[in-house]
């Protein structure tokens, strides 16, 4: 049986949307999604006004308790397309989430994340060694939205397509426009 993997944020989860509302939060700020429509940078405050990197930074300590379950889906239909394909198929997720508030915590979080969508994963693994998670895990497929994970997977077995984002308009690699598309290959293989 073929084995796929998906990273999750930017992909599944609108990761964006609650860090903004972490740095409104935090620094008495007002930024919206749309703030983040030229977003070219992978970094937020090269296209966030007022924002240093060391409160983009810092934010990251102020995420909360709950921030990673909180997170929405970008699309809930796809989730429930995906929760499908996850019966029939060995569907990892790899995620190099911030350990925070705990490592623990921070993966139950994403494994309770994925239950509420009736996803079952194969596995839900954090790291920031997403080249060799794949490698070891044997994937096929797997899809990502950051340019240096997307790249460094490449080299391995593993074909990563690039989650098309507008901060990741300079990766090479195949892009895949919606998740719907990986679905379907998914589901073709
Ligand atoms: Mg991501």
């Amino acid at each position: 049986m073929s084995r796929f993997g998906m990273d999750i944020d930017g992909v599944l989860a609108n990761f964006d949307r609650g860090f903004l509302d972490v740095l409104n939060r935090v620094y008495g700020k007002e930024y919206t999604e749309e703030d983040l429509e030229n977003k070219r940078d992978w970094d937020y405050f090269k296209t966030l006004e007022d924002l240093t990197l060391e409160q983009e930074n810092d934010a990251f300590k102020y995420l909360g308790e709950w921030f990673w379950l909180r997170l929405e889906p970008y699309d809930q239909k796809a989730m429930l397309a995906i929760s499908l394909l996850s019966e029939k198929h060995n569907i990892y997720f790899i995620t190099d989430r911030h350990p925070n508030p705990t490592k623990e915590l921070t993966l139950w979080q994403t494994r309770k994340w994925l239950e509420h969508f009736n996803i079952s994963p194969a596995g839900v693994v954090l790291t920031k060694e997403k080249p060799q998670a794949c490698k070891l895990l044997g994937l096929e497929y797997f899809i990502d939205d950051n340019v240096k994970n997307v790249n460094n997977i490449n080299k391995t077995d593993t074909k990563c397509f690039v989650m098309n984002k507008s901060y990741n308009g300079k990766c090479k690699a195949e892009r895949i426009y919606s998740i719907w598309d990986y679905i379907s290959i998914i589901r073709g293989v």
